[in-house]
């Protein structure tokens, strides 16, 4: 019986540069389709210190039309005055300045 014996294939030593060839960049990517715009509280930014019930037309900014109170997330108020102004919806709701809620139209 003969035993082949397998030479190990012989080490072409190809350059590993060669192999990452760079890509394009992908065309889509390219431009940025959303600026990021950085939200600022609007009561630090009128420099309130404290949210007033009594100033419903400001406190009103902060609700829905359905008369929801809108959420940090998207008026981008901070802790502290997201507190009060739930506070001032809650109160001027009890007080009948601002509807607890609106049917949808
Ligand atoms: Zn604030």
């Amino acid at each position: 019986m003969s035993e082949e014996i397998k030479t190990p294939a012989t080490n072409t030593a190809a350059p590993a540069a060669a192999a990452k060839t760079e890509r394009p960049a992908r065309p889509y990517m390219a431009k940025k389709r959303f600026e990021s715009r950085r939200k600022v509280c609007k009561v630090c930014a009128e420099k309130i210190d404290n949210v007033d019930y009594k100033n419903f037309q400001f406190v009103k900014s902060f609700t829905m039309e359905s008369g929801k109170i809108l959420s940090r997330r998207i008026t981008g108020t901070c802790a502290k005055h997201q507190r009060q102004i739930t506070k001032a919806v809650k109160r001027d709701r009890n007080l009948a300045i601002l509807p607890y809620s609106l049917p949808k139209k």
